[in-house]
């Protein structure tokens, strides 16, 4: 097992080449992460790897640059020419897009160009098998689309040398375990790295699967590595939460915030309500076109929205610079969703804020998700905002019940989204079914005598 020292070597001492030290350094990456560390000198050996990280922790760049410097002196041979030289699999659209924007980026000073593609479902499919006409470098793909592009006999894959599997729990999670047994079958890539944040037995099945002899790579959670993110959780009675919303934006400066709810309804339902009251604030959520969805990240990156209204799908993976803080506005179903809709802020060494709003009814569940990570938060009261509901104490322990609604009118359900959804649901059973997480583990592999 590769654990990082703890004086971390440079770019330059991983054995990464001028090209990408350049762009590396205009990234204003100073030194590696401990992810990168171990990672980089593994794949540029040609191991397979099997790392245990979140996102935050660096992981694009870990798998991402010794994989461009393979493509970039690795001839392109007879059996890929047409075909995909390496392939990575992402959970969702813009976890898709966001890699590949950031292998474009490692890439640009490379001698020769490389061609990375990003494809994913909720566009149009004839500019990607446009796009792929005569093959690529790199693709970066969600499974379903990948699937959609090899039925229309679109890509090939018969020259792909390294397989990487980008957040494989996302992937479990969200239902395309099928999808990936289909294009695991279809694949024989020399190389496979696969990343993942925790290892429920789905994972761990496909690692035994897939990985032969792997580097392993388990990062410890050092003071570096754990994200500054100061917990709050507020008592207020559930119909004051927009407007207490409003006075925290305003009270604590925060200049964005993303805001967690239950349901594509209220992603819409907040929104509007913010934008009456003078906010600018953007819905974001899987029903919407992969346009908007695109545009509303653009523009909350751009800072031109000031709050993002998101479902946990849509805001899955995506990565937001100097985020100062992220608002349970509903409860998260389980304590995992609860790690991830955090970790959205305090990224890249910044301090941030996750606030969860807490009626009266949601109090038990909300002790659940703090038990599972062995949390007690001080239960705040803003003035002005005094909860009046008194508390459900008897086995309540269901998340604040979500409005009832059939989705956006005028809107159909497509079958991933309805997968998605089966995915969601079943995460309420999760709440109490602790998934293995990383440490667990690496600690359990870990051999007795070391
Ligand atoms: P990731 O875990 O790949 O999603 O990366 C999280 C964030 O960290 C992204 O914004 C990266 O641009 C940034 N990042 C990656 N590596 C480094 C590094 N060595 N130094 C500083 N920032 C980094």
């Amino acid at each position: 097992m590769s654990v990082a020292p703890s004086t971390a070597p440079s770019f330059g001492e991983l054995g990464l080449s001028a090209p990408l030290l350049r762009a590396i350094a205009e990234s204003d990456y100073r030194e590696p992460t401990p992810v990168q560390v171990a990672a980089i000198p593994a794949v540029l050996r040609g191991e397979d790897v099997l790392a245990a990280a979140q996102t935050g922790s660096g992981k694009t760049a870990a798998f991402g640059l010794p994989l461009l410097q393979a493509l970039s002196v690795q001839p392109c041979d007879a059996a890929a020419r047409d075909s995909v030289r390496a392939l990575v699999l992402a959970p969702t659209r813009e976890l898709a897009m966001q890699v590949g924007e950031s292998l474009r980026a490692y890439s640009r000073y490379l001698p020769e160009r490389l061609k990375i593609l990003s494809v994913y479902g909720g566009v149009s499919i004839n500019p990607q098998m446009m796009a792929l006409r005569g093959g690529a470098d790199l693709v970066v793909a969600t499974p379903g689309r990948l699937l959609d592009l090899l039925d229309h006999n679109a890509l090939h894959l018969a020259g792909v040398r390294t397989l990487v599997l980008d957040e494989a729990d996302r992937l479990f999670d969200l239902g395309f375990a099928d999808e990936l047994r289909r294009i695991v079958a279809l694949l024989s890539a020399p190389q496979t790295l696969l990343f993942s944040a925790t290892f429920p037995a789905e994972v761990q099945g496909l690692a035994e699967q897939l990985l032969r002899n792997p580097t392993r790579i388990a990062v410890a959670a050092t003071p570096d590595t754990t994200p500054d993110i100061a917990q709050r959780a507020i008592r207020v009675d559930a119909p004051r939460r927009t407007q207490l919303l409003r006075q925290l934006i305003q009270t604590e400066g925060w200049t964005r915030v993303l805001v967690f709810v239950a349901t594509q309804y209220a992603t819409e339902h907040v929104a509007d309500k913010l934008r009456r009251a003078g906010v600018q604030a953007q819905a974001l959520h899987g029903e919407l076109s992969q346009g908007t969805r695109t545009q509303a990240l653009k523009d909350f990156k751009a800072s031109n929205v000031q709050v993002l209204v998101a479902t946990d799908v849509a805001a899955r993976g995506i990565d937001i610079e100097l985020l100062p803080a992220v608002v349970n506005y509903d409860l998260p179903r389980s304590a995992v969703d609860y790690t991830h809709r955090i970790g959205r802020t305090g990224r890249a060494g910044q301090a941030g804020v996750a606030v969860s709003f807490v009626p009266a009814q949601a109090e038990a569940h909300f002790r659940l998700i703090e038990k599972r990570h062995q949390l007690r938060l001080p239960r705040e009261v803003i003035t002005g905002f005094e909860p009046t509901e008194a508390e459900v104490v008897e086995g309540n322990d269901a998340p604040p019940a979500a409005p009832s609604t059939g989705g956006i009118k005028g809107k159909r359900k497509s079958k991933k989204d309805k997968l998605r959804a089966a995915a969601a649901g079943n995460q309420v059973a999760d709440t109490t079914q602790p998934k293995t997480s990383a440490a667990d583990i690496w600690q359990r592999r870990r051999p007795t005598s070391s």
